[in-house]
């Protein structure tokens, strides 16, 4: 007997780009049955008017910060907006090792969503005393390569690289630290060294970098380089260059806005003349100037005593974001990113807005092209096709059931905690994991060790 069937529903298919009715039967975790049938099940969920979806694939987010407090915070966020698999540990800032944030999920007995993880390269570049603009020497680097072997052999899926954090980086050293392993199945990801007027060198250096490295490279959350005027050149340079080698692309996520720490470099002298905003056109979202927009005053405060107060910047334009998602290559993902449990709403609402705002509102792309940009590209990115992202007989039992016709974001930039509508069933490794918003199940899900996958 099953333990679970989905009937009356529609799952996507993607080699042909359709929707296609059908029942989809749970037993130990794995899609053990999908037809027209009825077969016996401990638990029937009637799916009509509904898609069953794979889980979606967040192949960009940034995990918890296990040291704030041993809780689950944007998990939880994620699993509300019908995430079943996370990629933590990106733009080179992981919060902690990827041994810790394993022994963390084991402790905790569990997570609400699955996980794997990137080894971040700022993360060590930091810990041996470098500043943002230092060059590094031989044996720094040499020190921070055993630490990226060391989370390599504790699970993680890659290495990634913040440069615009680090700009002292240089793009040798990046080509050099991606070639510790010369395992070409690992995935590389970096947020850019620069963006606005720079984007294009930023994208042509990361392109360099594809070029001289045997594995795949993720050039991280797209709009939030170019979709200030440079969209369909970055396009452009990406879709040429991916022609001749598929081991190139990109992330990009469903908001005209980004959010970082205020401190960071992002936000040096110079930073609005070249996004052509200003200080009002910047959310801060902390203590003692939370949901206020800044004024010359309180930026110079936060920037000198709240520097890691996270700030959204508003400068980003909606039909260059739109491009970046309808675009035949490319993925959505979060860049999800939450600290004291504040932040930008993409953590909370990517996934939901994307299928309610830019499918069903804006139509810049269909319904399946969305799915399959959520779910089997990061599946097949992270080399997990066979068993997440799509589905079929034998696959994880991931799947997120929505409707079509009511599904969009709750979250905002005022109010990261609103509700998504739309999402009426989450399941992680075969357990019913959320239905209509609440949790029945947070802890089915599982770290995934690159070595296991
Ligand atoms: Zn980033």
């Amino acid at each position: 007997m099953l333990d679970i069937l989905i009937k009356n529903g529609s799952y996507p298919v993607y080699d042909e780009n359709v929707l296609v009715k059908g029942n989809i039967g749970i037993e130990f975790g794995k899609i053990a049955y999908i037809g027209d049938e009825e077969p016996e099940a401990a638990k029937v969920i009637d799916a009509a008017g509904r898609v069953v979806s794979p889980g979606f694939i967040d192949i960009h987010m940034h995990e918890e910060n296990f040291s704030e407090g041993k809780e689950y915070c944007i998990a939880n966020m994620m699993l509300k907006q019908g995430v079943t698999l996370a990629v933590g540990g990106n733009c080179g800032v992981m919060n902690q090792t990827v041994r810790e944030f394993r022994d963390t999920i084991d402790e905790l007995g569990g997570a609400p969503i699955n996980y794997m993880m990137l080894s971040g390269y700022n993360n060590y570049w930091v810990k041996e005393g470098l500043g943002h603009f230092d060059k590094s020497t031989p044996e720094q680097r040499k020190a921070i390569h055993e630490k990226i072997k060391e989370d390599l052999e504790a699970g993680a899926c890659g290495i990634s690289f913040g440069i615009e954090y680090d700009p002292g980086m240089t793009t040798e050293e990046i080509i050099e630290a991606a070639g510790v392993s010369d395992d070409e199945h690992l995935l590389v990801a970096a947020h850019y060294r620069a963006d606005g007027e720079r984007s294009l060198e930023a994208i042509a250096e990361m392109i360099e970098v594809q070029k001289n490295i045997n594995k795949k490279f993720q050039i991280s959350h797209l709009s939030s380089c170019s979709a200030m005027g440079t969209m369909e050149k970055s396009l452009d340079m990406i879709n040429r260059y991916m022609e001749e080698d598929p081991r190139l692309n990109y992330d990009t996520y469903p908001y005209n806005a980004f959010s970082t720490n205020i401190g960071s470099t992002v936000f040096d002298p110079g930073c609005l003349e070249g996004w052509k905003k200003d200080y009002c056109d910047l959310l801060l979202t902390d203590d003692p100037y939370k949901n206020q927009f800044a004024t010359k005053e309180t930026f110079d405060d936060c920037r000198a005593n709240h520097p890691e107060m996270l700030v959204v910047a508003f400068v980003m334009n909606e039909d260059e974001i739109a491009a970046a998602i309808s675009n035949p290559n490319g993925m959505v993902a979060s860049d999800g990113i939450i600290a004291h449990g504040n932040g930008h709403p993409r953590a909370a609402g990517t996934f939901t807005r994307v299928l309610g705002k830019y499918v069903r509102e804006d139509k810049v792309v269909d319904l399946v092209t969305a799915l399959r940009k959520i779910t089997l590209e990061p599946a097949k990115r992270l080399e997990i096709e066979n068993r997440k992202g799509d589905i079929h007989v034998g696959a994880d039992a991931d799947i997120t059931i929505f409707d079509p016709e009511t599904i969009i974001d709750g979250p905002s930039f005022q109010d990261i905690s609103l509700p998504n509508k739309g999402i009426d069933y989450v399941i992680v490794n075969g357990e019913i994991a959320l239905k209509d918003n609440e949790f029945i199940d947070d802890r089915a899900g599982e770290f995934i060790a690159y070595q296991d996958k």
